[in-house]
């Protein structure tokens, strides 16, 4: 027998001591921090938790030019803190969370708003909105022993040097242990899975040539370049 066609290469994301990072599946939080949630027209009061997913060939990194995406004139950035899972577990008990973290990076989720918001008003999936070509770019990821498991500080993005999301992670409505209980309560995580956490306040509209940049306290920045429109 032979095969057909090659098999898809993994995504594979560099840490920050120089290894490959296969990624085999990338989850993304919903709503996260109050204030997001509020400018989305929801009251983060009164919701529990929710994911989406978006295929491991999203991931690109940090560098990239990212193709302004078709079938949308209003592609948003999302600034979010990454959590990298490097110990498989099913329904993993929040105080044993931190235990499958093989550490955390930068990202974007980008998105296509005007078909998210299509979608979730009429109570449709949200692939064609989220799970876009090039949309989850990522930054090194820093293994959990370099820099700690993060609650705290800083998360800003800006566009072309202008501050547009300035929050800290401390502002997460359910932080990472809680995520990750989550979510494995759902699917069996395992290693090479990434987490989104959710963007705060502030998200808007890039078009090309604009410079992205995500920082995150004692992480490596995540940087993309918007680019036209692909044409092949
Ligand atoms: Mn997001």
């Amino acid at each position: 027998m032979t095969t057909l066609f090659p098999p898809q290469v993994p995504t594979l994301a560099a840490t920050s001591d120089g290894h490959e990072f296969p990624v085999r599946r990338v989850f993304c939080i919903g709503r996260n921090y109050a204030a997001h949630a509020r400018e989305m027209g929801r009251d983060p009061d009164r919701e529990a938790p929710f994911f989406f997913t978006k295929w491991a060939e999203t991931v690109v990194p940090s560098g990239t030019t990212v193709a302004y995406p078709s079938e949308t004139t209003n592609f948003h950035y999302e600034a979010e803190l990454v959590v990298a899972m490097g110990k498989a577990g099913r329904s993993i008990a929040a105080t044993d969370a931190l235990n499958h973290v093989y550490g955390y990076a930068t990202g974007l989720d980008m998105t296509r708003r005007d078909l998210q918001f299509e979608a979730r008003d009429k109570g449709r999936p949200w692939d064609a909105g989220k799970n876009v070509e090039q949309s989850s770019p990522l930054g090194l990821i820093h293994p959990a022993p370099e820099v700690g498991h993060l609650e705290s500080g800083s998360i800003k993005l800006t566009v072309n040097g202008a501050v547009k999301q300035d929050a800290d992670l401390n502002e997460l409505i359910w932080d990472v242990p809680d995520v990750i209980a989550y979510v494995s309560r759902f699917y069996r995580l395992e290693p090479g899975d990434l987490i989104y956490t959710g963007t705060p306040a502030g998200v808007g509209a890039v078009v090309a040539g604009d410079v992205v940049t995500v920082s995150i306290a004692g992480l490596s920045d995540c940087t993309i370049t918007v680019g036209v429109p692909a044409n092949a």
